[in-house]
């Protein structure tokens, strides 16, 4: 009988294929004594497999792919390093021989050490390293395993076309997996911003993380059908379910194929009004993707991952030539640089989120102006790459207009300082606030007087206005972007643009969900800032589309009460397509 199981889908597209169980912890490891002879023995094969594992890594390195984010080949890198490391390189040698025991236990009983250390240590950042430790001795053990054929051997054939069930991938895993021609993944761990998600993104592979249990509830060897999109494992699907999921995905590359034809073309409507598609990026390797789609420019660039995995706060230069390489990139088209938000769920080893209610703590724009010098240097860094195109700087999770005002007192400091140090800058940086908590909206028409635009942040502003965490699962049901509380809000922050005369943008999930785009069109929306995967999709809505009339059939939709006549109304815009 046919099994559905629900987690989240973090890369789209559908695989159909057998089950490859990954029993991780299946590594169980015995010991048994040696001698005087045996013990060289034993260090010697320690020995060839801690090469055999350092290999493995670097022949790994070769094959990421050259649109993978920078910090997920850092952890390779890490990884090597560790594995010169004298605790892993020299103690276990110094266990065999005190020991006199095989070099498996040796092994184990070094990972067991350096694990039981780490997780003592009260840093989270630090404490969740363990899981680097464990991966990189279990490299290790897999070596020392496979030699006596105890240990399942990823790099075989029978991979191909699988699709694999893991509890978590390490980002050397993932790549090698793709290597061996894997259809799909399936993790019980892992949310939409875990490297699994990540890689298998850029990868290009469906893949469904957040399945607890699956290893348990799947069988080796079962037929399963993930979807990427909706994040749905159909485990032993008969015939007839095997055929459909088949044709949709024939239909689907045929519906990529198409839209294909509306790369170079503009996004006006049918009635010739002009809606400008922007991409939201975090990394200079997105770059190319979003040049392909023919974006109009990028509408948010986050900058924290600059931030996050490391002991400090990079430096300005550091940043600057970060921030150059993406504004050099994009050849003369707006880059919004989005300055730093740490907090909430964006914690870092030197800022851990608050233990009161970090959401409702110090975070975004609160937080920069705590710490007026990580603040500073960001604020030059940027200044200085707007010297090499048309750069945009935006400010997160404003909700005063104190907050808009502290900074442009700020920006003039830094940039007098620049100039006297003789630094070409562009004279004019445009200044934006996101719209994200419902304060913001409601004073969107005074924070505009301090502002050049606003970009509406629907991911955060969906969390504050219905008071329900993003990241929790028990409250989701209550996370709607079509509340008719959200689409008030929305509508203010639009309405307040358009009288003030600065564009918005919405730079939100919601911006890129094709569900939406009608309705948001409808209600005044010009610019929209999506994940450049989405965009072709969002563009033929905009072309197919009429605005004047959405606009009229949208005007009811601030005097729902609630969200079951609002999505009853987005149905009906949506039927023509
Ligand atoms: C948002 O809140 O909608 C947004 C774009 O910011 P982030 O997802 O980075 O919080
Ligand atoms: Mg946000």
């Amino acid at each position: 009988m046919t099994a559905a199981l629900h987690g989240l889908g973090v890369s789209r597209g559908l695989a159909i294929g057998r089950a490859y169980v990954l029993a991780r912890d299946e590594l169980a490891v015995t010991e048994y004594k040696v001698n005087a002879a045996g013990v060289e023995t034993e260090i010697d094969r320690f020995k060839v497999s801690l090469e055999a594992a350092r290999d493995h890594l670097r022949q790994i390195q070769y094959q990421i792919p050259t649109n993978t984010p920078a910090d997920i080949r850092a952890f390779i890198d890490t990884h090597l390093l560790m594995l010169d490391d004298p605790a892993l390189a020299q103690v276990p040698i110094d266990i065999i021989r005190i020991r006199r025991c095989n070099a498996e236990w040796a092994v184990k009983l070094q990972r067991d050490a350096l694990v039981n250390v780490f997780e003592q240590i009260e840093d989270p950042y630090l404490r969740g390293r363990s899981d680097d430790v464990s991966y990189v001795v279990n490299q290790i053990l897999r070596m020392l395993m496979r030699e006596r054929g105890d240990a399942p051997d990823l790099s075989t054939d029978g991979l191909k076309g699988a699709i694999v069930v893991a509890d978590d991938l390490s980002p050397a895993d993932t790549v090698m997996l793709q290597h061996q021609g894997v259809s799909g993944f399936v993790t019980e761990f892992g949310g939409t911003t875990s490297h699994t998600a990540i890689l298998a993104k850029s990868l290009g592979i469906p893949a469904v993380v957040g399945i607890h249990g699956a290893r348990r509830l799947i069988a080796k060897d079962e037929m399963l059908v993930v979807d990427g999109r909706y994040g749905v494992v159909l485990a032993a699907p008969d015939e007839t379910i095997i055929k459909f999921y088949q044709q949709r995905r024939h239909s689907e590359a045929a519906h990529a194929q198409s839209l294909d034809t509306l790369r170079g073309q503009p996004s006006i409507s049918r009635d010739k009004k002009k809606v400008e598609l922007f991409a939201n990026a975090e990394l200079a390797e997105e770059i190319l993707s979003i040049r392909r789609v023919g974006a109009e420019g990028i509408g948010l660039y986050r900058t924290e991952l600059l931030f996050l995995n490391r002991e400090k706060p990079p430096s300005e230069e550091e940043q600057f030539v970060a921030y150059r390489e993406v504004v050099e990139a994009l050849n003369g088209l707006p880059v919004t640089i989005r300055t730093l938000d740490v907090g909430a769920d964006k914690s870092t080893p030197w800022n851990p989120a608050g233990t009161l209610n970090p959401a409702l703590g110090l975070r975004g724009i609160r937080w920069c102006l705590r710490e007026p010098d990580v603040f500073r240097a960001q604020l030059r860094a940027i200044l200085r790459a707007s010297h090499y195109g048309q750069v945009r700087m935006m400010l997160p999770m404003v909700c005063a207009v104190s907050e808009v005002k502290q900074t442009r007192l700020l920006i003039d400091e830094a940039r007098a300082e620049l100039e006297r140090e003789g630094h070409p800058l562009s004279p004019h940086v445009p200044l934006g606030g996101m719209i994200e908590v419902p304060a913001a909206a409601l004073i969107a028409e005074q924070l505009a007087a301090h502002l050049d635009f606003l970009s509406i942040g629907t991911n955060d502003l969906i969390q504050y206005t219905v008071a329900a965490d993003r990241m929790d699962d028990a409250v989701n049901y209550l996370y709607d972007p079509l509340h008719p509380a959200v689409l008030r809000l929305i509508s203010m922050a639009i309405h307040a643009g358009q009288r003030a005369g600065i564009p918005v943008a919405m730079c939100g999930e919601m911006a890129g969900d094709s569900r939406f785009t009608r309705l948001l069109l409808g209600m005044g929306l010009r610019e929209f800032s999506m994940h450049p995967a989405l965009l072709l999709e969002i563009k033929r809505l905009i072309t197919i589309s009429d605005i004047d009339d959405l606009i009229s059939r949208v005007k009811p939709v601030l005097t729902f009460a609630n969200t079951s006549a609002v999505l009853k109304l987005v149905e009906d815009l949506n039927r023509e397509n």
